[in-house]
């Protein structure tokens, strides 16, 4: 027996395996779940009008202009003319090119032509005219139905994961990139378009969010747009960025400072350090999402800092950069392993200034993984 030496043609010899075509089309199982659902709900197909629902049923990278039309036995992608070739290179589904000014009259006739009766239709994207249109146009009975994609979606494929923790290695070498660059004069937006452009340069193009950096009094708004402030030195300075890999977002927040800042930013930013530790300890499976929002958020309470802990714990990423699960007080999810989500107290003082420090983690089957590693204590650069 020498098939060692030859792989490739032991490979040719063997009978391809039963489920190949599956295999080929549908690797995660994805339309065999959805296919389920028409059946479990009685309806005799779906329509995915959501673009990260579309790219993720298909693999379409221009989600925007694509509609996805899965049946019980098989799934179409619409697009039009300017995608005829990426669609066919990227889609593991069969395109079809809409021609005309309304591109749901294609639709319609596919329906039509598959003697199509009942038809679940994502309402998330779409607008009340949209719906209204639809509702008018199309030759079957509409159930609105809502999260059939996203509910598969929280739960990430290793594929997924592998895109994703390469996204989070990039921010983490971009964080290492940008510090010699935080010096008193430069202007928050001269770092913002830096961090851009190292991440564009060096990932995928894409980046996930608007990058956000905000200095001095500016770091109370939590979200707060660039702005032609110069740094100052004892500033406390909030980067928020994330890279993309394959359409994949990420996320990370760090909080630095320029010199040794006022002893009250300083407490300031162990409290959120603390919360933040104690917010990650707490990832699990099994564990409610609202539970570790309640966790992170009681340890804030207890230094006095209650009221300026303004926003909800974390998010879910994926295809989206604020995706389910929520982690939020008001929250009903609960953690599984192959979720990937953020863990990111907050505190902002009005007029002060503000500390986040936020990781991406994915939850395992044993607890979580830190994707994110940039060092976490306070840098006085
Ligand atoms: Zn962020
Ligand atoms: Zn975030």
């Amino acid at each position: 027996m020498k098939f060692n030496d030859n792989p490739v043609t032991l490979v040719e010899r063997m009978p391809p395996p039963i489920v190949a075509s599956r295999l080929k089309t549908d690797p995660s199982g994805t339309l065999e779940r959805l296919h389920e659902k028409l059946a479990t709900h009685r309806v005799d197909a779906f329509l995915v009008s959501k673009p990260p629902n579309v790219r993720y049923v298909t693999g379409f990278s221009a989600p925007k202009d694509g509609r996805v039309l899965l049946c019980r036995r098989h799934g179409i992608l619409f697009t039009d003319a300017r995608y005829s070739i990426q669609a066919r290179e990227e889609s593991t589904l069969p395109v079809s090119i809409w021609k005309g000014r309304d591109r749901w009259t294609c639709v319609a006739n596919h329906l039509r032509k598959l003697g199509i009766s009942r038809l679940a239709v994502e309402t998330d994207a779409l607008t009340v005219p949209e719906w209204r249109h639809l509702r008018n146009l199309l030759p079957c009975r509409l159930r609105p139905v809502s999260a059939w994609v996203d509910e598969l979606r929280q739960v990430k494929r290793s594929d997924e994961i592998a895109h994703m923790s390469r996204a989070a290695a990039l921010n983490d070498r971009a964080f290492q990139h940008i510090l010699p660059s935080l010096r008193p004069g430069v202007t928050e937006r001269d770092l913002a378009l830096e961090l851009e452009w190292f991440l564009r340069t060096n990932g995928d193009f894409q980046i996930a969010f608007e990058v956000i950096v905000a200095s001095g009094p500016n770091g109370a708004r939590p979200h707060a747009s660039p702005t032609l402030r110069k740094f100052q030195y004892r500033d406390l300075i909030t980067l928020d960025f994330g890279s993309r890999c394959e359409g994949y977002a990420s996320d990370i927040t760090r909080t630095v400072a320029i010199g040794k800042p006022p002893r009250r930013l300083r407490s300031i930013y162990q409290t959120v350090l603390r919360s933040q530790t104690h917010g990650l300890e707490t990832l699990r499976p099994g564990i409610q999402a609202r539970d570790v929002d309640r966790a992170v958020r009681h340890l804030i309470r207890k230094a006095g800092l209650g009221p300026y802990f303004t926003h909800s714990l974390g998010h879910g990423v994926g295809l989206e950069i604020h995706e389910p699960p929520r982690l939020s007080t008001s929250s009903r999810e609960v953690l599984q392993a192959g979720m990937i989500v953020t863990c990111e107290p907050g505190i902002y003082v009005p007029e002060i200034g503000g500390v986040r420090i936020e990781d991406l983690v994915l939850i395992t089957k044993t607890g979580h993984e830190r994707l994110s590693q940039s060092p976490k204590e306070l840098l006085c650069l």
